[in-house]
């Protein structure tokens, strides 16, 4: 007999799997240049070519023992040092490879900071609407409650009044997103220095730490003239979980890292505790190969310019045709409203003109809709006329 647990969960579907699969039965029967599918985060730009060469020569010269063997839990640490000097290079910081724990991915950052921070069902983690719907699937897997404050919808930054009254002495720690995904908003200095100041008095009040947990797979792509804090510099109990996935295109080799500083207070016991915490979900290291090739090539990007292109592009003409959306700040996705009040029927409607979107409830914030636009440029281009078209019925 099954987990009941496990079995309710892969009862749940994916509604952005559903449309991204509805997304390629459509195109067998109209062509696949005339369905416009903005359901899916995948980045649509290449790896830099540093990548497989670095892959490539590594694989020639190295000793086949070492490339295909385990690794240290924390990871190879002369990538955990490169690691450390590019984030001191970038962010003024003192860090070595003690500061640095490498993951599978951003997913396995989020799981591993959870399972570390939280004690038992009576905790919760608390993240802000709209949110990636995976958050709840890993605070079920680490065994606590995730609890969602809701959006701020004017900006989408925080809405502190409702984050105030959430916080109780059972909450471990407050999960923020900046870039944000499905908004692409960037939280502002201002509101950073605003949480900061809310938990240094929390926890003042329950006499425990409470951390952030910054989930930052978007940090490199972010757009002119919006500056992404780091906020460790704001606040020292932060635990940061990157990924290579959207910066480097690496999505299916499954790199990144979580950032423990110094001045964290429980520094000393944190490594240790993210390796314990990664063999409670049974995890050994991170795949050697791209361990050591990220750690080569941990300066670079992918060429991002095409997701600012397309963000230019997508948010200037929806908000001359009247669709009411905040301005991206980063990562690739719009976040406009629905223009009824139920998104899923928006969604509908906008399927009769093959424009696939994904509703906001699966964000937790009903009555708007995201759109990924990490696509190629004349996918949007061609899909203009569509969105004008779906604004105009609604204006009959
Ligand atoms: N966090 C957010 C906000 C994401 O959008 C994603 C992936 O789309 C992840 C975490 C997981 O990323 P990774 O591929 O690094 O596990």
């Amino acid at each position: 007999m099954l987990s009941k647990e496990v079995v309710e969960l892969s009862k749940q579907h994916s509604v952005i799997r559903d449309i991204f699969e509805y997304g390629m039965k459509r195109a067998k029967e109209v062509g696949a240049d005339n369905v416009f599918d903005f359901s899916i985060g995948n980045p649509s730009v290449p790896a830099p070519k540093e990548i497989d060469e670095t892959a490539l020569r590594l694989l020639k010269t190295s000793d086949p023992v070492d490339i295909h063997g385990y690794t240290s839990n924390a990871g190879v640490l002369e990538v955990r040092e490169n690691i450390a000097k590019s984030l001191n290079r970038r962010f003024d910081t003192n860090y070595t490879a003690a500061n640095i724990f490498m993951t599978i991915g951003a997913a396995a950052a989020l799981g591993i900071c959870f399972k570390t921070l939280v004690d038992g069902p009576e905790d919760d983690i608390i993240t802000f609407a709209p949110h990636f719907p995976e958050y709840a699937v890993y605070a079920q897997g680490a065994g606590c409650k995730l609890r969602v404050i809701s959006a701020d919808t004017k900006a989408f930054q925080i809405n502190f009044e409702e984050l105030e009254e959430t916080i109780s002495e059972h909450t471990k720690a407050i999960l923020i997103n900046s870039p944000n995904n499905p908004s692409g908003v960037v939280y502002s200095r201002e509101t950073i220095e605003k949480l900061a100041a809310l938990l240094e008095k929390k926890q003042k009040e329950y006499g425990h730490s409470i951390y952030i947990i910054s989930d930052e797979p978007y940090r490199e792509i972010a757009y002119d003239g919006f500056e992404v804090p780091y906020v460790p510099h704001f606040y020292d109990n932060t635990l940061v979980a990157y990924s290579f996935s959207k910066s480097l295109s690496l999505p299916g080799e499954r790199v990144g890292y979580i950032v423990a500083p110094n001045e964290a207070e429980d520094f000393d016991n944190l490594l240790p505790a993210f390796i314990a915490s990664a063999r409670l979900l049974s995890y050994v290291c991170v795949p050697t190969l791209y361990q050591k090739v990220v750690g080569e090539c941990v300066d670079l990007t992918s060429d991002l310019s095409i997701y600012q292109k397309n963000k230019d592009l997508f948010y200037n003409a929806l908000v001359d045709m009247g669709y009411e959306c905040v301005e991206p700040g980063g990562a690739f996705y719009l976040f406009p409203k629905a223009l009824e009040e139920d998104a899923n029927a928006f969604c509908e409607k906008a399927k009769e003109y093959d424009l696939l979107i994904v509703p906001g409830d699966s964000f937790g914030c009903p009555g708007y809709v995201r759109i990924s636009y990490c696509v190629p440029t004349e996918r949007i281009e061609k899909a203009l006329p569509l969105f004008k078209k779906l604004i105009d019925d609604y204006r009959k």
